[in-house]
């Protein structure tokens, strides 16, 4: 399950080295403003201002993989809730920043993902 910063999950290292085949130089982990609530994208394209986020299907409530545990239901669903909230709330803050936000879920293909943000990355590089 994703969620756990620092931590190589499967998906995350499949959508790395997608991202490494095709060529890109990117960033880890890197927090964008200042304080404990600054958005942390999984991946940064600093000069492209591309944020992107691989979402875990549970943690951030995947419409297809939304399964809740049977116990507890209302404590699990204000957690995602919540969850859902910060992420609307970091698309928002980092779109007024003048970042690009992409996200990406657990379940998506990986190399699919993969050229969907080197499509994004080299729209935003004729941009600059
Ligand atoms: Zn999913």
């Amino acid at each position: 399950m994703i969620g756990n910063r620092g931590e190589n999950t499967r998906p995350e290292v499949a959508l790395r080295s997608e991202l490494h085949r095709r060529g890109l130089r990117f960033r880890l982990g890197h927090r964008i403003g200042e304080g404990r609530s600054a958005p942390r994208p999984d991946v940064v394209f600093a000069a492209e201002r591309i944020a992107v986020f691989l979402d875990g299907c549970y943690w951030h409530g995947c419409p297809e993989h939304g399964t809740r545990p049977r116990t507890n239901t209302s404590y699990w669903d204000a957690k995602i809730a919540a969850n859902k909230a910060r992420d609307a709330r970091h698309n928002a803050t980092l779109e007024i920043g003048g970042w690009q936000v992409l996200r990406v879920w657990e379940h998506d293909d990986p190399r699919a993902a993969a050229a969907r943000i080197e499509d994004a990355v080299r729209a935003r590089r004729l941009q600059l």
